[in-house]
């Protein structure tokens, strides 16, 4: 008899500690009527176990039902809330990162622009330099007028040599074109 309502009682205090699991597990808080009502026993179950000492509280819960529930909704809520503020403080991190990275890139692509334009600037100052025949880079501060009618003048020959030197050239070509027929004239003959 005594055996029989030990082993019902067990049951009871199982049934109310997989209830209080279940209700954290849902992150579901409830109240001791819900607990009571979710695990088939009444409210003065709880009640009279919380405040009377009992070996199947103590085997069980390590204490009362409702002390264990109360411990163990809060020791739940601190983790929630520990790992919120470990989210956050990654979510920071990595936009921290981000945005040094960002920064780095606009540094790095701010560098090859500025080196670009100087490749150009000195690209454009070699080419404007072997037209006049001078450095300009050194001169063009103390250009008078003088300087400037020689300069023109200068770049005037340059362009009727390069002219003379088309019609050279073009000239080769027609010779170089005209061999070449002949060459393959020839070569029919023989054939
Ligand atoms: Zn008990």
């Amino acid at each position: 008899m005594r055996e029989t309502r030990r082993a019902a009682s067990s049951t009871k205090h199982q049934n109310v500690r997989t209830t209080i699991e279940r209700s954290l597990a849902r992150a579901a808080s409830t109240s001791a009527a819900g607990i009571a009502r979710a695990a088939g026993v009444s409210e003065t179950f709880l009640y009279r176990h919380e405040k009377q000492h009992c070996d199947l509280c103590q085997e069980i819960f390590g204490s009362g039902p409702l002390t264990f529930y109360r411990l163990a909704a809060e020791r739940a809520t601190n983790g929630h809330d520990q790992r919120n503020a470990r989210d956050a403080i990654t979510t920071t991190l990595s936009l921290k990162s981000d945005l040094a990275n960002s920064l780095a890139t606009n540094r790095r692509l701010r560098e090859q622009l500025r080196k670009l334009e100087r490749k150009l600037s000195t690209v454009l100052g070699h080419h404007a330099e072997a037209i006049v025949g001078i450095d300009l880079a050194l001169t063009s501060n103390m250009i008078d007028e003088p300087e400037m009618t020689r300069l023109k003048e200068r770049i005037r020959e340059l362009e009727i040599s390069l002219a003379e030197r088309d019609e050279q050239l073009e000239a080769v070509r027609r010779v170089n074109s005209d061999l070449f027929k002949q060459l393959n004239g020839a070569r029919h003959d023989q054939t």
